[in-house]
């Protein structure tokens, strides 16, 4: 869903695809709406130049928001995998998440704080050369600064998935020692203002009719969405913290041989054991995975002449774990694999086997304990 546009200090950098669509709506809106009041009596060419240089310089001032984000991660040893672009920000995409309060505070905190000092400063310009600067400049700077203020602005509000959101976490953070309780404190906090947002939102549209109501709804449904999703990834890596794959794996595991015919998997592997997908194993070597669904892609009427081989997904194609890998990462390769199990592999040889239901076992034992 977003384009590669390159690489900075070492962070691949992408545009989300609405960006295009934004991109052209925003220039439209400063040509028309915008522009025209602060700036009578210019040319369309005027409108639509400065138009479009002050929807890209929304493009730059969230880049440089992101950015700051990325470099005081870095200074806590917490890898930046890519940034991608949005509307009214941009979305960080880190290798895990902060370790100390202080670290979420400071790299929640950059952003914002970084679009305060652009807007002040574009907006000091603005004031300094509003004498002498050629017109079109002098509109460019007086929209950076209002711009940076609004990002910054609209970053703080204290709900996940905000920069607020995680700052407000590090100060609580800071104060009980418990990130759990802290994340479920801003969860709640995000969830009344989402419903706020969406109050007013609702209230202004109907009540009345002034559709700059519909943004406050969006951002409603947004914030509401997200902090649960936030929640939900703090009590995962919480509860996995620590495990590793070998720690929570299924060590005895169900295979079968590659040379079976599909009737044969079916009656002696998926209808007893009831297990979504099986490993194939041939001298102790992992050769593949099969599962329900691949044998379920065949006709009945073709499972005996089929073999287990002919529609398993191979080896080289399979996605595996490691038994020291750490079961949080596994997790997300699995996810990321969209895959129910993943076989676990040590030296070529099959070990084990981690399933969706072992990760949910163990979470739940372990959130049990510190809730
Ligand atoms: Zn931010």
């Amino acid at each position: 869903m977003s384009l590669k546009v390159g690489r900075l200090f070492g962070v691949e950098v992408r545009l989300h695809y609405t960006w295009f669509l934004i991109f052209a709506l925003l220039t439209w809106s400063l040509a028309w709406g915008y522009l025209p009041v602060g700036y009578p009596e210019q040319g369309d060419v005027f409108y639509w130049g400065v138009g479009a240089f002050c929807a890209a310089m929304l493009f730059v001032s969230v880049l440089i928001h992101e950015v700051a984000h990325s470099v005081v991660a870095r200074r806590y040893k917490i890898k930046v995998n890519s940034i991608t672009l949005y509307f009214l920000g941009g979305v960080s995409e880190t290798a895990e998440e902060a370790h100390t309060p202080e670290a979420e505070l400071r790299m929640a905190a950059a952003g914002p704080l970084t679009s305060i000092v652009l807007g002040v400063a574009f907006y000091a310009l603005f004031l300094l050369g509003g004498g002498f600067l050629p017109v079109a400049v002098v509109a460019v700077l007086e929209y950076s600064g209002y711009i940076n203020i609004v990002l910054a602005v609209f970053n703080l509000i204290p709900a996940f998935p905000m920069d607020g959101g995680r700052v407000l976490r590090g100060v609580i953070w800071g104060r009980n020692k418990n990130v759990l309780k802290s994340t479920r404190l801003v969860t709640n906090v995000s969830r009344l203002i989402s419903f706020l947002f969406i109050a007013f939102g609702f209230l202004s549209t109907i009540l009345f009719a002034d559709f700059s109501g519909i943004w406050l709804l969006f951002i409603g449904l947004f914030v509401q969405s997200s902090a649960q999703a936030s929640m939900n990834e703090t009590r995962v890596t919480q509860a996995l913290l620590g495990v590793k794959v070998g720690d929570i794996m299924t060590r005895e595991v169900k295979t079968v041989e590659p040379g079976l015919s599909l009737q044969q998997v079916q009656d002696y592997a998926f209808t007893p054991f009831k297990h979504h997908g099986f490993p194939v194993v041939k001298d102790g070597v992992l050769l593949g995975l099969i599962t329900d669904e691949d044998v379920r892609r065949v006709k009945p009427e073709h499972w005996d002449e089929r073999r287990v081989e002919d529609v398993m997904r191979k080896t080289a194609d399979l996605v595996s774990a490691n038994p020291g890998d750490a079961a949080v990462d596994a997790l997300i390769k699995l996810a990321k694999a969209g895959v129910g199990r993943l076989p676990v592999v040590e030296d070529g040889v099959l070990v084990g086997i981690i399933t969706r239901g072992d990760f949910t076992r163990t979470i739940q034992e372990r959130l049990k304990f510190r809730s």
